[in-house]
Order: C-alpha cells, then structure tokens, then sequence
C-alpha cells in the first residue's frame, strides 16, 4: 500500500518551526495549543514572545488578522455554538440575546481606524504624537458577557499592536477559551503569529494574581465587580476598571410614557438582565407613574402588589442581605417559579413599587426583577436617581422631553453612559449612534474602550523639516 507522507512532512516540518522558535523565545511547548495554556507563566512567557514577533510585521497584518477574527466570530456555526455554550455554562443570559451581544461585538468594535496620529508643524519641523502598544496585556473578564469581553479586547487590543493574557471568570473558562482557541485560529488562517491571545486552562483567583504581578505584563484591564477591579488599581501597574453598575431608569411627566414603558422593559430584559448597563431600578414621577406601569405589563412585565411577596422575593435573591448568584440571569419566569408566584407564559419581568431604600432597589441584581419607585417630582427624581447609582459613574437612562431636566440628570449624574428617550443598549450602539464596547471604564476615565484606550501615546520630533505649510 502506497502511503502519500506529504502532509505529514509539512506537519513535522512545522512542528519542528515552533519547537525552534519555541526555543528561541523560552516558550514552552508542551502546551499552548491554539493559545490555551496550563501555567500562567507559560501563557505569559509565549504572549511576550508573539507580541515581539507582531511588531515585526507590517500594519496591513494587523487589519488582515481583526477582519479574521471578525468574520470568524461571525461565522453562524461558531456563534450559535459559542453562545448555546455560554448560557449552559454559565447557566445564565438566554441564547438570542447572547447571539445578537456576538454580533455586536464582531461587528462594532472598532479597529485600527481607532488609532488616529497627531501632528503639528511649524518653523521647527514636524512633531507627531503617535499611539503605540504597551506590549502584553492582562485582561480579566466576566460571566456575564465571557465571549464578548474577549472577542471586543481581543480586537481593541490587537488593533493597538499588543498581545493580550487572559484571565476568565472561572466559571465561564470553557466559553471563553473557546473564543481564545477560534481567534488563534482566525490570525493563524492568515498567517498571523501564534499565542497573541492567550489564556490558562484551569483559570483561579491565584493564576490572577500571578498574571497582575508579573514584569511583562505592562498593563491590566478587568471587566467586573468592585473587588476585581480594586485588585488591578492596587497592583502598581497602568490599569484600566471597568466595574459596576445600577442604573437608574428616571421618567418624568413629559416623557413619552408608551415608549417608556417599552423602552424600559426591553433593555431590562436584554440577556436577562445581565449587562450592565441594564435598568435596574425605575424612578417615577407620580403623575404618571400609573399609566408607566400599565405600559410596562403590555410589554410583558409582571406586576407583584403584595408586600410579603416582594419581601419574599427579596429575601431569596438575597439572603442574608447579599446577592444570591443562583438568580443572577435567570428568566423572570425561573424566578416566580423559584418564589412560589404564578405568572403567565408571556412573563419577561417581575416589577413592583418599592421604597427607595428596598434592598431589590439599592442592589445591582442583574436579573429580571425591576423594582419602581414614586417620586413627587422630577427634581426629587433626579436626587434619587443619583443615590441610587452610587456613584459608580457607568449607565443612567432618562425618559423626558423636558431638554433643561436632561440636561441637569445628566450633569448632576456624571455616568460613563446616559441614554435619553432609548433603552439602555443604545448606549452600545444597539439602535443608538456609536460603536460598541464590553469594557466600559467609569472609575479609571476612559469611558467606552477601544483600541486607543489600549495605546501609550508617544510623541516623535523630527526638528528643522517637512514643514510644507
Ligand atoms: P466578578 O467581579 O465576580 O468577576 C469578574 C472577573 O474578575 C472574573 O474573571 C473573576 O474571576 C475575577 N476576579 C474577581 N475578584 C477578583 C480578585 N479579587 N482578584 C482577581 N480577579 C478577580 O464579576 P462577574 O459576576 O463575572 O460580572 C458581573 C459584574 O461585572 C457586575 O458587577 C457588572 O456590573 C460588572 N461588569 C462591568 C462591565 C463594565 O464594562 N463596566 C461589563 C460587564 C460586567
């Protein structure tokens, strides 16, 4: 029997390349197949080494390799599968969502046309201030969005010129990595370096803290909690905190009360809840806080009345005063069921009027249940609604047609995002201008991410030339 060994020559041949090169940059290769790693050293060690070899390339890779990931990411087999994964894992969001979240951040996360150069010229020649990458990242991503937190870094942080360690929440590793290992494969398919995305199998608290503490990692982004982001601003390092939310949905009694009720009960609804710049809290103005709520039931909002219901309810989202993880994402209707509450099929959300001070208003619950509150006017409203994002400075949405109240919520609120007269995912470009991001860094500034958020901004002089003014 004839055996063609063609195809694997070239395979040894290959191999044979990465285990010199391997060599070359102290890469191990035991591991890293398509970017996953068992140590985080290792991870970081083969990141460094890309990242070297990516300088060396010409920018025309740069945009072959974001136009791969994008179509890859695209690709419908991948995103269904990336998606069905995702809510199964993470046992949390729902599919349809997820996959229009895919979309999203494949598409509308910008590139390299992000990195615009400065310049001035003059008598004394020509200054450019010039946006280059700061080598290795290490980004930290959530539960709550874990394949599109790393398919939107992944593409800002590429488009910068850096290669980029991940670190994913660990119960959404498999989602994750999944991503990591088919955006390997996207740079790899048109002949980008490998390992300029990485991350560890088996991703802890401690393989974290490794990653933040090690010298060549030159700067860290986390999507997440406070703790998570707190870590990062201690660690001594350039770092980027893109924490969390609690906003506010404030109409007043000029708004548009049909669209509101609409508007609000879609972009609660949204993944079940959890992004988050998802409303979380309704404040009303009490002359049409009535006709708000039967808006909201026509769009398939459930209204509870009974105070030990909503107690009830309260008590088992969180126990004890803090948040139970085995409600977060869930559906509306997992929930009642979960409470002993009968709802119709067609349920998408619990609300309820509360007081301000209730613990389902003051919480970040990221699920669907969205408490209501009444307030006497629109000025009352906009105190609250200000207490009630705690400063946090992410997401506030407002309802009103009155220009001077928009104005003065979105002054005195001071949030990274304030969307008017829209549902909250306007604020990411989903029916609102803009593009989009999944790391939106209120604490540190830097507002909605892109790729020059991941860029050191470098100023060239050339003295005494090309002034051609
Ligand atoms: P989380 O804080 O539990 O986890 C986020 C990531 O941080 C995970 O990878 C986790 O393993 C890691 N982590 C947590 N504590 C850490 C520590 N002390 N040291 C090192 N790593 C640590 O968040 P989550 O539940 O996955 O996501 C939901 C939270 O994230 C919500 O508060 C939400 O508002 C926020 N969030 C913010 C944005 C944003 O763009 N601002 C986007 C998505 C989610």
């Amino acid at each position: 029997m004839n055996i063609d060994t063609t195809g694997i020559e070239q395979i040894v041949k290959k191999v044979m390349e990465s285990i010199d090169f391997a060599e070359e940059n102290n890469v191990p290769v035991v591991d890293g197949e398509c970017g996953i790693f068992q140590d985080m050293n290792n991870a970081i060690d083969a990141a460094f080494a890309a990242q070297k070899e990516y300088m060396k390339l010409p920018l025309a890779m740069r945009s072959k390799m974001i136009a791969a990931i994008r179509e890859t990411m695209k690709k419908k087999d991948h995103a269904e599968t990336i998606c069905q994964m995702a809510v199964e894992e993470t046992g949390m969001g729902n599919f349809e969502d997820k996959l229009l979240k895919q979309y999203l951040a494949a598409d509308k996360t910008p590139g390299m046309e992000d990195l615009m150069a400065e310049a001035w010229t003059g008598d004394d020649g020509l200054t450019l201030l010039e946006l280059s990458p700061f080598g290795v990242i290490g980004s930290i991503a959530p539960t709550t969005n874990p394949s599109e937190t790393i398919i939107n870094n992944s593409i800002g942080m590429l488009a910068a010129g850096n290669a980029v360690v991940f670190a994913p929440h660990p119960k959404a590793v498999k989602t994750s990595n999944y991503c990591v290992k088919l955006i390997n494969e996207a740079i790899k398919s048109v002949g980008g370096p490998a390992n300029l995305i990485v991350s560890t199998a088996a991703p802890t608290l401690e393989s974290s803290q490794v990653m933040m503490a090690h010298p060549k990692i030159r700067m860290l982004c986390a999507t997440g909690g406070p703790g998570v982001v707190k870590s990062v601003l201690s660690s001594g390092k350039k770092a980027i905190g893109a924490g969390a939310g609690n906003p506010p949905a404030l109409v007043d009694e000029t708004a548009d009360i049909e669209k509101a009720g609409k508007d609000i009960v879609d972009g609660c609804c949204f993944d079940n809840n959890l992004p988050c710049i998802a409303e979380k809290e309704v404040v009303v103005v009490d002359q049409v806080a009535d006709y708000l709520i039967f808006n909201m039931k026509k769009h398939g909002a459930f209204e509870i009345t009974d105070k030990k219901v909503i107690d009830a309810l309260a008590d088992m989202v969180c126990p004890e005063g803090r948040l139970s993880r085995d409600f977060v994402g869930k559906s509306a209707k997992y929930i009642a069921a979960a409470a002993g509450i009968d709802v119709p099929e067609d349920t998408r959300v619990l609300i309820m009027e509360a007081p301000a001070d209730h613990l389902l208003v003051v919480e970040e619950l990221m699920m669907p249940i969205l408490p209501i509150v009444r307030v006497a006017n629109v000025d009352e409203g906009i105190d609250l609604a200000c207490e009630l994002e705690h400063g946090n400075r992410h997401t506030a949405i407002m309802h009103s047609k009155n220009v001077d109240k928009l104005t003065e919520m979105s002054k005195r609120i001071q949030t990274t995002i304030f969307v008017k007269n829209g549902p909250s995912y306007a604020g990411i470009g989903v029916g609102g201008e803009g593009y989009t991001t999944f790391t939106i860094a209120g604490p540190t500034g830097e507002g909605l991410t892109s790729a020059k958020s991941f860029a050191r901004r470098r100023r060239c002089v050339l003295v005494g030339g090309f002034d051609i003014k």
